[in-house]
């Protein structure tokens, strides 16, 4: 039956202002990463993404060689964008990238303006849309001239297929470069994605101050470590978890004694304060204002209603803070 989304969807949800731009998004975001290929469940994709809407996660990530196999979550998003949320087009926010191996041969990888503005092409004929609101470099590359990559996204803007762009994973001095011909050029430079949890915290060591000088806002990607910053993996490795999928990149053996030890005493301070480890993980991210929205994956739409609960409590003491660095040797 057609979809109708919940008209409460915008009471729970919070959003922030991205950077100094006009753009707000919602606390959490969701990811298309896993769960929207080819070998997944295309209902329970559909029902994460109803889900998501429903709680007023206004945006949604993507990018071209998600899936497996690649291509493949923009198409499925793609179906579902078209019986589901077509009409509520202007209240959502979507995004793509490239930057990563896409297609064979020189042209499908990397950040040539030959490879990103065939790959925008290919994403938006998949998805279905006519425009995306965010396009990405998905990472920076060393040998293309920065100047080629940023000119390439902003003939993107000017060709109209995206609305706004961003950058992932580039380093506080390759985003300041970036940013300094982004301007130049007129183009509007919203975000940064780059990896953030409670165990990878590369973003403190300047990155995240870059942004606030720059303006601009950041969308931070597997704030759960992949799913190691949840109870999941304190009695053993599931079977349905991505540790035990093959060819995923969280591998069992990260999961180490040591591990799961801090997960362990991680786990007591979240039940301290009355929050699921997941819920702590996504709150911890949230108590920096830098930090616009966490963009989470999710495998079920369970995972996905609790993690939306951690809005309810993002701030943090002292004491607790001190304790979480002193478990994870920070
Ligand atoms: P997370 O760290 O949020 O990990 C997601 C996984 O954690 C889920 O698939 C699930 O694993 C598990 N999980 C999530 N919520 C819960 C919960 N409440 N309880 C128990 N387990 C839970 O993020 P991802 O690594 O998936 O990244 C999120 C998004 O970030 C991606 O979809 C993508 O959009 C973006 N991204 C961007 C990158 C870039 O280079 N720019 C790189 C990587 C990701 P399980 O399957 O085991 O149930």
């Amino acid at each position: 039956k057609p979809y109708i989304a919940n008209e409460n969807r915008y009471e729970k949800m919070q959003y922030r202002r991205c950077g100094k731009s006009g753009i707000k998004l919602p606390l959490l975001s969701l990811g298309l990463w896993h769960n929207f290929g080819d070998n997944d469940n295309f209902e329970n994709a559909r029902n994460l993404l109803r889900t998501g809407f429903d709680n007023g996660i206004t945006h949604f990530d993507l990018a071209n060689n998600y899936g497996p196999p690649y291509g493949t979550a923009e198409k499925n998003f793609g179906k579902i964008f078209k019986e589901d949320f077509k009409k509520y087009r202007d209240e959502l926010i979507i995004s793509t990238k490239a930057g990563w191996d896409m297609w064979p041969g020189p042209y499908g990888n990397f950040g040539s303006r030959k490879y990103l503005i065939a790959s925008l092409d290919q994403s938006l004929e998949r998805m279905g849309l006519d425009y995306v609101d965010i396009f990405y470099h998905h990472r920076p590359d060393p040998e293309t001239p920065l100047e080629e990559t940023m000119g390439a996204l902003d003939q993107i803007v000017r060709q109209g297929k995206a609305l706004y762009v961003g950058i992932s994973q580039y380093s506080a001095e390759d985003t300041q470069k970036a940013s300094k011909i982004l301007k130049e050029l007129g183009t509007p430079f919203l975000i940064h994605q780059p990896r953030y949890n409670m165990m990878d915290r590369w973003v403190e060591d300047g990155l995240l101050d870059t942004l606030e000088h720059i303006g601009i806002g950041s969308i931070v990607f597997s704030p759960l470590e992949q799913g190691i910053l949840t109870s999941k993996y304190l009695g053993g490795i599931p079977e349905d978890s991505r540790a035990a999928t093959e060819g995923s990149y969280l591998d069992k053996s990260q999961i180490t004694e040591e591990v799961v030890d801090q997960i362990k005493q991680l786990n007591a301070i979240a039940e301290d304060r009355g929050q699921s480890l997941a819920q702590m993980a996504v709150a911890w991210l949230l108590k920096d204002h830098r930090v616009t929205s966490v963009l989470v994956g999710v495998s079920r739409v369970s995972q996905l209603e609790d993690n939306i609960e951690a809005i309810n409590n993002i701030s943090f003491s002292e004491a607790e803070l001190k304790k979480i660095d002193s478990i994870l040797k920070f």
